[in-house]
């Protein structure tokens, strides 16, 4: 028996690395198909007409990792109260954050798609029944869309799915109600080599051991890619999120990660995700019983971190072309002030708003169909440099445009050099 067992994972193992190399090359046409930054740049085989949409930036996202639900609370570091559950969701919707799924948090990434300001994702770790019949329910009533992270044994039937672990039926009809369901390993443990792991021999003793070489390449495949590919073929799905048990992982498993076509990857050390948090350990934050203070920190992380100036979207002034441009310098007291939303899709007509330093809100006209919006002066500005602010809702959410420009106050008409001194430029 031993000799078997030793010989068989020899075998695979020479196996493996064949496969590796046929795979690698296969993958190698992979980033250019499904990489939106390759697609972005190549601008020859793009229509002409299509243009990137706008997407806000400054847009942050918490992201929350639950596992059980349960009335009584046994293990505090994994478990919550429905009740403290449910309280939790009503705080994010009273704190103006919205909830969106993982999948527009990653379009977000892409640039394709925009995201509210201040967001939360939601994702249940492990595959628990009760996130079923207790959490489900709850995210229904608030129309919250999750995430599921699931380590494919521990499914009911696997060989650590016990009494209390999900159903491939559950899961099943949670696909089919658009909830997403994302890939938390094979058995759950330290993906790094050498690291103690518990193997399960057949039989279903399982033992402590710690794996190297072309042994642990074998195991960590299968915990990395084989859960994928049994997800994907198991409900009929696109998996393409991974969430690293413990947060145990390193470049070597992200390399793995990354060549089996996960977009993002998933630790437990909270953070706000920003627009350049890197896709291969974005934060989340994990929520205990015993620690409501993780909860309440996150949601002020986005909450109060920025003032709320993260509530809108910067749009570029180069962007908006606008005129006088960011930087120049006018030779009149009275310019004509112009900038063009054209490129920010989805504006609402009624929303334009344009401020002047010195003036405040002025009376634009706006061209919905050219998407210009433009001002004359017709009070000289003070001052020597002038900054004009564009606002307007797009598709719900506010963008803004800010720029500066400088006045000659030689040039222009009024003796203003006096005045200049005295009327500080606001800032922005
Ligand atoms: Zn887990």
């Amino acid at each position: 028996m031993m000799i078997r067992f030793a010989i068989i994972p020899l075998l695979l193992a020479m196996n493996f690395s064949m496969c590796k190399r046929h795979e690698s090359a296969a993958n190698g046409s992979q980033p250019a198909t499904s990489s939106p930054a390759a697609a972005a740049v190549s601008p020859a085989a793009s229509p002409p007409k299509i243009t990137k949409a706008v997407v806000d930036q400054t847009a942050q996202t918490i992201i929350f990792c639950y596992h059980r639900l349960v009335d009584k609370i046994r293990y505090p570091g994994t478990e919550i109260t429905p009740a403290d559950f449910e309280a939790q969701m009503k705080q994010l919707k009273d704190a103006g954050i919205t909830v969106i799924s993982m999948q527009d948090l990653l379009a977000w990434r892409r640039g394709e798609k925009n995201i509210p300001p201040r967001c939360a994702v939601v994702s249940f770790d492990d595959g628990w029944k009760s996130q079923y019949e207790v959490a489900w329910p709850i995210m229904k009533k608030f129309g919250y869309p999750f995430t599921m992270f699931i380590y494919t044994e521990g499914v009911r039937g696997g060989s650590l799915g016990g009494g209390e672990a999900i159903t491939w039926e559950q899961l099943a009809d949670m696909r089919d109600n658009g909830v997403d369901i994302e890939a938390h390993t094979a058995t759950h443990q330290d993906l790094r080599e050498g690291h103690n792991i518990m193997l399960a021999a057949p039989g279903g003793k399982r033992t402590r051991t710690k794996l190297t070489g072309p042994e642990y390449e074998q195991w960590v495949r299968n915990e990395v890619v084989g859960s994928k590919e049994l997800l994907e073929q198991r409900l009929g799905i696109k998996v393409n999120c991974f969430a690293v048990p413990f947060g145990n992982y390193n470049e070597h498993v992200k390399e793995l990660a990354r060549n089996a076509g996960y977009e993002a990857m998933f630790t437990v050390y909270g953070q706000p995700i920003t627009f350049t948090s890197p896709l291969d350990s974005l934060g989340r934050y994990a929520i205990e019983a015993n620690k409501p203070k993780v909860f309440v920190d996150a949601v002020k992380m986005i909450g109060t971190s920025t003032g709320g100036a993260a509530a809108v979207a910067e749009v570029g002034a180069a962007d908006l072309s606008t005129q006088p441009a960011d930087g120049s310098t006018v030779r009149t007291a009275l310019p004509l002030i112009k900038a063009n939303l054209g490129r920010v899709g989805g504006i609402e007509p009624g929303s334009v708003q344009m401020r002047v330093s010195g003036l405040g809100v002025v009376p634009v006209s706006y061209d919905p169909k050219s998407g210009m919006v433009s001002y004359q002066v017709t009070q000289k500005l003070r001052g020597n440099s002038c900054t004009v602010i564009v606002s307007a809702k797009a598709e719900g959410k506010k963008v803004e445009a800010h720029w500066t420009f400088g006045i000659d106050a030689t040039a222009a008409a009024a003796p203003v050099s006096a005045a200049a001194k005295s009327t500080p430029t606001p800032k922005k």
